[in-house]
């Protein structure tokens, strides 16, 4: 970016309004670690106004909640189109931000949105949100799947776009209200999100944008005019929230961390999957929850393993994240450098063997670069094998049988993704069934937008995507028909 892009107004009740105080955060470019723009900081205040419009917007006897979902997805539509036309900008900001290669960016953060806007009204219209079944005891039942009201979203920096629309869609498909809080480190995208929404006409307050910290993102969670949290981040964050969502018994859906296992049968041929095998472990410079980052691989067959990974791993293309041959950028911030890094000391001092990578680039003097890295002998009880690392850090861990396979994979407090990798399918989903995960791709590793994506134990509660997605912004309403006449 060669001007600043700077914003002086939030996007809250349809329309640009001031923010209710003067703070501002600024935003830096993760490979120039220059200053790229700022936007105001939201306040309480501020989640106060938004969370005030949506409740306008949700309650509206003829608004948005009671619409038909045909209506709404005639708006939807234009949304889409509007986020669409905006695609290149979206994804260039995202990775300007946050490093993710620009290839990677159009396909996640221009792609995702409007194909999940348009997935969920398809999804609702088809589907529809009634339902009577005939009762065992003489009557029948009208099953009607109710919007759940307003929806407190907050989201995290790594995937910004994809992961705001895996609630904004659904929610709003289902005649819900939101009001989204974006990570501070990613917030220039969000934006042209506010943008296109007034573009295609989306009613005042069905949809609020406010951009700010964790005690914001607090506020927001916990305030008397939310109905349902949708929250992705981090455990500790997600711990925090569900306290407060217990406590007021109010629905919450969680996406946290994870620490998977790609695991490597003797029958692989890892170096003909190696592209497939590169986006399951580290895309995205090894930002993203479900990434399979312990590789685990059969003593027989260790060293050869080691080495494939090892050579992809150390051939492949980091720099500027904009140049569209950069397989690998910077991470999102200094913070998280330093994060990474103190995670490869510890790997060190813990005895894992490093294969490649672990420092900081040479012919990289700007930006907050990592070299990707490979750390072999690595027992499942270190600290790089438990802890979620969030950078381009691998751990390859030895293992003898399948049985001993399954029981090292489940051996983490995680349970999100995960991969098997063999020449025979059906090898292969059978020891996925044996996995404690949410999710675990063969041969590969894709969030299919039809299926039901989240964790299980500390990587979360609920799922996005799919029917279930859509699931989590509906309440259940039975009205009983006509079985009392007899
Ligand atoms: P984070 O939890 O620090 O922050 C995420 C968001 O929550 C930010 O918007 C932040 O401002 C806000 N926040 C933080 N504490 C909060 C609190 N107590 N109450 C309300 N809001 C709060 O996480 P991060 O470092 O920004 O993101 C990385 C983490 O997100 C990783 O752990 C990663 O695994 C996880 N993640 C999970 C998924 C998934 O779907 N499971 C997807 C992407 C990222």
């Amino acid at each position: 970016m060669t001007t600043t892009i700077d914003y002086d107004q939030f996007y809250i009740d349809g329309a640009w309004q001031a923010p209710a105080a003067n703070g501002s955060i600024p935003v830096h470019s993760a490979s120039t670690e220059e200053r790229v723009g700022s936007v105001p900081e939201g306040t309480e205040r501020d989640i106060d106004l938004a969370v005030a419009a949506a409740r306008r917007a949700f309650d509206d006897p003829d608004g948005w909640s009671r619409w038909s979902p045909a209506r709404r997805a005639e708006v939807l539509e234009r949304f889409a189109a509007a986020l669409e036309a905006r695609g290149a900008e979206t994804a260039r900001r995202v990775s300007v931000q946050n490093g993710m290669p620009i290839w990677l960016a159009n396909q996640f953060e221009a792609g995702f949105p409007p194909l999940l806007l348009r997935y969920y009204s398809g999804l609702v219209a088809q589907t529809g949100l009634e339902e009577i079944r005939p009762g065992m005891l003489g009557g029948r039942s009208l099953v009607i799947r109710e919007p759940v009201g307003v929806v407190g979203a907050v989201v995290p920096w790594n995937v910004p776009q994809a992961i705001s629309f895996l609630k904004i869609a659904p929610a709003l498909a289902s005649g819900s209200t939101v009001v989204i809080k974006p990570a501070p480190e990613t917030v220039l995208d969000a934006f042209l999100v506010g943008e296109a929404a007034l573009e295609a006409g989306l009613p005042a307050g069905v949809l609020n944008i406010v951009p700010g910290g964790r005690e914001v993102g607090a506020h927001l969670v916990s305030h008397p005019g939310v109905d349902k949290v949708s929250f992705t981040g981090s455990t500790a964050a997600g711990r925090a929230i569900a306290e407060t969502c217990g406590r007021l018994l109010r629905p919450v859906t969680l996406e946290l961390g994870g620490k998977s296992a790609a695991i490597v049968l003797d029958d692989a041929d890892l170096a003909a999957n190696i592209q497939s095998f590169f986006a399951s472990t580290l895309l995205n410079n090894g930002q993203i929850c479900w990434l399979g980052t312990r590789v685990l691989a059969p003593r027989r067959r260790y060293q050869e393993v080691v080495d494939t990974i090892t050579g992809l791993v150390s051939s492949l293309a980091v720099g500027d994240p904009l140049d569209p041959a950069t397989q690998l950028g910077p991470l999102v911030s200094s913070r998280q450098r330093e994060r990474v890094e103190s995670y490869i000391a510890k790997g060190e001092s813990e005895g894992a063997r490093l294969t490649t990578g672990g420092r900081r680039p040479k012919d990289l003097d700007k930006g907050w670069y990592v070299e990707p890295t490979v750390f072999a002998d690595v027992d499942n009880k270190q600290t790089i094998a438990q802890e979620e690392i969030f950078g381009p850090v691998l751990a390859v861990i030895p293992y003898s049988t399948e049985e001993e396979a399954v029981a090292i994979a489940n051996d983490s407090d995680y349970g999100l993704g995960g991969s098997v990798w063999t020449a025979d399918p059906e090898r292969g989903t059978a020891l996925a069934r044996k996995v404690q995960s949410g999710t675990i791709g063969i041969n590969a590793y894709v969030n299919d937008p039809t299926a039901p994506f989240g964790g299980i134990k500390a990587s979360g509660i609920g799922r996005e995507l799919g029917p279930e997605g859509l699931h989590a912004f509906q309440v259940l309403k039975t009205i009983y028909l006509d079985a009392s006449s007899g």
